[in-house]
């Protein structure tokens, strides 16, 4: 028998470092629990960073600007979308939010994936200029009146906040279909676990890994040859 051709084996390390970063969109109504679903992804998953999109609502006490969003004034916002620095933007509640382009091209070229958090009019503005690139999540409430408790738990925002965050978040729901994945979060620890599985099998999809492909043929040929002799 003839000795084992050199390796031209494709590692996993090879793969993963060839591959294309994708854009993992996570949204969901207000009270389904996504924020805590993003948080544990980030926390646990290596190569996944978050977005921070810009805002001109007011920050909330808990939170952290350039943290947990950067917080522009009206002006600034409208400057940045007049000079095409917004991959989508949406006005939500009232505020206006949106995605700066430069740091989610720069990530995803260089093989990082990113987590958006972000509402169905942002997402559909990502399908339209890069649909392959993003993997899409719905995230549901197991029940209304669940998602109603949540809301009133969360103690920061005033009441008629709250009932504008319902109303919306009913006309959001009808949106589910249009999402990739719907992930019901009954369950914490499953409802993570199910975006975990999506995140990890998406990362596999052989057309990420334009380079692969010359690869793996490179390897069937060479064992054809073998086989041949
Ligand atoms: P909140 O004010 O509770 O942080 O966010 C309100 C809504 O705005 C949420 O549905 C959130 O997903 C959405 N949102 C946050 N950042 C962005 C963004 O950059 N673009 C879009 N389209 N929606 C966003």
């Amino acid at each position: 028998m003839t000795e084992a051709p050199a390796a031209t084996i494709v590692s996993a390390e090879e793969a993963e470092q060839q591959r294309r970063g994708l854009m993992l969109v996570l949204s969901s109504p207000s009270g389904a629990g996504k924020s805590t679903i993003a948080r544990l992804l980030l926390d646990k998953e290596d190569n996944l960073e978050l977005s921070i999109s810009v805002t001109t609502r007011p920050r909330r006490s808990s939170e952290v600007d350039g943290v947990h969003y950067k917080f522009l004034d009206p002006k600034r916002f409208e400057q940045m979308r007049e000079h095409d620095e917004l991959l989508e933007w949406a006005e939500v509640h009232g505020n206006y939010y949106a995605t700066p382009r430069g740091p989610v091209e720069e990530a995803i070229e260089s093989g990082r994936d990113i987590l958006f958090d972000i509402d169905i009019q942002g997402t559909y503005q990502l399908y339209d200029k890069m649909r392959s690139d993003v993997v899409s999540v719905f995230i549901l409430p197991p029940s209304i009146a669940e998602m109603k408790s949540r809301l009133f738990r969360r103690a920061e925002d005033a009441d008629e906040i709250i009932a504008k965050r319902m109303k919306t978040a009913v006309g959001e729901m009808r949106h589910w279909s249009e999402y990739d994945y719907v992930v019901v979060n009954d369950d914490l620890e499953r409802a993570y676990e199910n975006v975990r599985a999506i995140l990890r099998a998406e990362r596999l999809k052989q057309f990420r890994s334009p380079k692969i492909g010359p690869l793996i043929q490179g390897m069937v040929d060479d064992l054809e040859m073998e086989l041949r002799d």
